[in-house]
């Protein structure tokens, strides 16, 4: 009998727990931005980890059953979660510890421990998903940090990650040691045909959900960028990982790496730099993304001394406001992307502030890290948008964004997969 009882309680807890799981709860706040524009009076409902349905409140509390959870979020927008283009989840802020430093003397077990807090920050910034775009020494760290998340042993953004990213033989960092000693790199050196194959294989092998390039970097002892991947090299890399259905991405500043890059046929292009009117007009008929990471750019200035709002703006600087203007008029799309990690995560909306501040609308900000981020990293089938059907990854900020962008830090609630990230 007492066995029974048992079972009986069993039985009805478990259906119980089924009922809670699928339930409904109902968003109620001000306006929805959907990722592609602002709906005013307009709600949510969640049903497990989707959304069900995405409607005038009106319509919805026409048919809402009874049951159903109702969140008032009164003074506040509703956002699919944001999705951040460009972050190390490997690295923290060059002004703590040079970038040199974290490669070389940092144990990787020690980047591990603050890669599990950096994830947890960028989540609860109202960030759900992420591009990771590279480990920068911490080998395949990403793929057991990406599991972590997934598994639910910590909380983050779900992840799309590089790995290791390629570079060419002597291209990268640290360098400046006597030429007499090898210095393990902060990326995996390839070269020529089978090498490159192979690297890329392996990383893809290992875990890799997209491939990362340096197209152009400052290698050797003059200081300044030039090219690195031959334009064959580039093309090699991108048709091995397209076979295997994972896109390539270039880091390329210079107007002979990007222009490799973009006939090479990558999908994002991240910094951009000294991009000219040809290589947008390049970029916009080829469909490739501009990752400008405007913020990276602004914090390593500041670091190297100038003093932001005082002093007058460094020559990198405004070069960058030019040249992100010029790619906004050739309609280049832009994602989002900070480069997160040379500046602090969880700080992730300084890129949306700057992107505003260099001369995109408030809404173009937003559009870039939910939908634009969404479609340019092809995860739009499940993430970026307001939709039913999508996953329900939710970001609800007080205020307005839309108008003040520094609102998208109001932060209010998250939801990743329709749990409530507390
Ligand atoms: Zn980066």
């Amino acid at each position: 009998m007492y066995f029974r009882k048992t079972l009986l309680l069993f039985i009805i807890a478990t259906c119980l727990s089924k009922v809670s799981a699928q339930s409904l709860v109902y968003l109620r706040p001000d306006r929805v931005f959907d990722g592609e524009k602002n709906l005013e009076k307009y709600g949510v409902v969640i049903k497990g980890n989707k959304i069900e349905q995405v409607d005038s409140q009106a319509n919805i509390e026409k048919s809402l059953p009874k049951d159903a959870k109702t969140i008032d979020l009164k003074n506040c927008t509703l956002l699919p979660g944001l999705i951040e283009g460009h972050t190390h989840l490997f690295l923290h802020p060059y002004n703590e510890v040079t970038w040199d430093d974290q490669v070389l003397k940092e144990p990787r077990s020690y980047r591990t421990a603050r890669a599990v807090i950096h994830a947890e920050k960028t989540l609860k910034a109202g960030f759900t998903t992420a591009r990771d775009l590279g480990t920068e020494g911490a080998e395949f760290d990403d793929v057991g940090l990406k599991k972590a998340i997934d598994d639910g042993v910590i909380i983050g953004p779900r992840l799309l990650i590089a790995t290791k990213a390629l570079i060419a033989t002597g291209s990268y960092g640290p360098r400046t040691f006597s030429p007499d000693i090898k210095v393990p790199q902060g990326a995996e050196e390839a070269d020529g045909i089978d090498d490159l194959i192979k690297k890329t294989r392996t990383q893809i092998g290992k875990g890799a959900d997209l491939i990362k390039i340096y197209a152009d970097y400052r290698w050797g002892l003059r200081g300044e960028a030039a090219p690195t991947f031959s334009l064959d090299e580039i093309k090699l890399i991108v048709a091995t990982a397209q076979s295997a259905g994972r896109p390539t991405v270039a880091h390329a500043s210079t107007v002979e790496g990007m222009r490799r890059a973009i006939l090479g046929g990558v999908e994002t292009i991240e910094h951009g730099d000294n991009g000219t009117p040809e290589i947008w007009k390049l970029m916009a008929e080829k469909n490739v993304y501009l990752c400008a990471t405007l913020a990276a750019g602004d914090a390593v200035s500041q670091y190297k001394g100038w003093k932001k709002g005082i002093d007058e703006e460094p020559e990198r600087i405004k070069k960058k406001r030019i040249t992100f203007k010029q790619a906004m008029e050739a309609g280049v799309k832009i994602c989002f992307g900070g480069d997160v990690g040379v500046f602090a995560h969880g700080d992730n909306a300084r890129e949306l502030e700057m992107m505003v501040e260099y001369g995109m609308t408030p809404t173009e900000a937003l559009k870039s890290a939910t939908s634009i981020n969404a479609d340019a990293f092809h995860v739009n089938n499940e993430v970026g948008r307001i939709k039913n059907g999508l996953l329900a990854d939710i970001l609800v900020v007080e205020g307005n964004p839309s108008q003040t962008i520094t609102d998208i830090r109001k932060v209010k609630k998250v939801y990743k997969n329709g749990v409530l990230v507390e």
